[in-house]
């Protein structure tokens, strides 16, 4: 499963940065074009977390929608998942944002 072992990178980063205090809250912020399921992280981070400094963490996920531009047209708009097509038609689109994967805040205990 593609998001368990993304799951257990991001619970080595923010072990890593840590640095041997415990972690008490992780922000992750995963982009809705960025093809990752933020349920199916939510869904590993307790099984990944056991045994590390960010056992027993609370997990916050925020998804930020894709922001894109129309090769076509030029039009900017948002979409909400990857392959939308713009009003023109067109369905080659350049992601402007929403596409990231970031550990956005930790909070130490
Ligand atoms: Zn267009």
């Amino acid at each position: 499963m593609h998001e368990l072992s993304i799951t257990q990178n991001l619970v080595a980063i923010v072990e890593g940065h840590a640095q041997g205090q415990r972690v008490k809250r992780v922000t992750l912020e995963i982009g809705k074009l960025s093809g990752v399921m933020a349920e199916a992280i939510r869904f590993c981070f307790e099984a990944c977390a056991e045994n590390t400094l960010l056992a027993g963490a609370q997990l916050e996920i925020l998804e930020p929608e894709g922001e894109v531009t129309c090769r076509r047209c030029g039009l900017e708009f948002t979409v909400q998942q990857l392959y939308e097509v713009c009003d023109c038609g067109s369905a080659s689109l350049a992601i402007r944002s929403g596409d990231q994967l970031n550990i956005k805040e930790m909070e130490l205990s």
